[in-house]
């Protein structure tokens, strides 16, 4: 149907081999599959402890669990991300505060608007590395050490993404993977939860399966008979097969994410005659980081920023009728009926989140983009820049 998607999975016969391996050893729920998948993520992350699961979302939520977070307890956390960020907090109980983004060249937390919210309510930050770029890590951190707060992050854009050496995900204290298939590395559902701090790992596997002392994969193989509960649990499980992808995808992640950059820096040249008053008053977040050494970045999406009053709507349509797929990421999650009606009356204001995000269109990036593609995308984008 499209001639350019928005995403597309890279997978061939090693994740249908894969598949077919885990299927005929006749164990599907999580074993020695998973225990691998979770090594090679912990090997590449550089973390003590990954633990799979079933999404991000639910990683989410056993994060924000396993930091404390609770009724009565707040969590300052961005609106420009996709839902799940704020709805993880709510599971436990506690209340969101949205914080706003740095502006036109960074979608990520501002870390001034971070350290305005900070009440004695507060428990965590929880960060997004949007597009798989960094947050301003240094100046979150310095802000929760100060206030005795966690830093979760949401790295689900992130896998193969670096600041300084360190992977995004392992500078907080508890770091969330998704493996959803648009993401760069894609499972179908899946994710994976990363900390190097025993006590936290603790935690998190205990309530990854209804809070049980040992596990069915355990009793198979004799090391344990019976078990306890000790902890209000869940069933957050991956499973083998979905683990087994994960294990192929892992091996592709380098290879993938660096055809994603290069993507992307084709994307940035040819739009750059666009960029600021004497273009078209187009902006590329993050272009301007492109030249730092210290940061090596997933390029998990391709976001543009049209003109500021640039009729959004006119520009999809005219991709899409060119045969080329657009999203938006993301509508502020402040804006959504139910937040506004769960913060009805509260002051919100999120001037720069809320500018941006009507601006916001993502452009086709995705591994197995031919350079072909990525003509015609900037061919169409420029045609339909001209009409706005
Ligand atoms: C995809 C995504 C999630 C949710 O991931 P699932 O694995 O689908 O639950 C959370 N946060 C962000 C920023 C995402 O892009």
């Amino acid at each position: 149907m499209w001639k350019v998607p928005l995403a597309d999975l890279n997978f061939d016969d090693a994740e249908e081999k894969a598949v077919q391996d885990v299927l005929r050893s006749r164990w599907l729920t999580m074993g020695s599959v998973t225990q691998a998948f979770e090594n090679e993520f912990a090997d590449l992350v550089k973390t003590r402890h990954a633990l799979a699961v079933s999404n991000a979302t639910v990683a989410l939520h056993l994060a924000c669990l396993a930091v404390g977070l609770g009724p009565g307890d707040e969590a300052i956390v961005p609106s420009l991300s996709f839902v799940a960020t704020a709805n993880a907090v709510l599971y436990t109980g506690a209340e969101v505060r949205f914080a706003d983004i740095l502006g036109p060249n960074d979608l990520t937390l501002d870390p001034k608007s971070v350290a305005s919210l900070v009440s004695p309510r507060t428990k965590a930050i929880i960060v997004m590395h949007y597009g798989g770029y960094p947050c301003q890590m240094p100046a979150i951190l310095a802000i929760a050490r100060q206030h005795g707060l966690a830093v979760i992050e949401d790295a689900a854009h992130a896998p193969g993404a670096w600041l300084d050496g360190a992977h995004l995900g392992t500078l907080g204290d508890i770091g969330c993977f998704s493996f959803f298939s648009n993401k760069n590395l894609s499972t179908g559902e899946g994710g994976m939860l990363v900390t190097d701090r025993p006590e936290l790992a603790e935690k998190l596997k205990l309530m990854r399966s209804h809070g049980m002392t040992s596990l069915t994969w355990d009793r198979h193989q004799g090391h344990a008979y019976s078990y306890d509960v000790v902890e209000l649990g869940y069933n957050y499980r991956i499973d083998e097969i979905h683990s087994a992808l994960g294990r192929e995808q892992l091996r592709k992640l380098i290879a993938g994410n660096a055809r994603r950059r290069a993507i992307t820096q084709l994307y940035w040249q040819a739009l750059a005659a666009k960029v600021g008053p004497a273009g078209s008053g187009l902006e590329l977040p993050f272009a301007l980081q492109a030249g730092d050494p210290a940061i090596q970045p997933a390029h998990h999406i391709f976001p543009v920023l049209l003109p500021e009053k640039a009729d959004r709507k006119l520009f999809i349509d005219q991709l899409r009728e060119a045969g080329i797929q657009t999203s938006i990421h993301y509508p502020p999650i402040h804006k959504f009926s139910f937040y506004q009606q769960r913060y009805a009356g509260e002051v919100q204001s999120l001037p720069v989140t809320e500018s941006i995000a009507a601006r916001e269109v993502t452009l086709p990036l995705y591994p197995g983009m031919t350079n072909a593609m990525v003509e015609l995308v900037l061919d169409e984008t420029l045609k339909a820049l001209a009409k706005l």
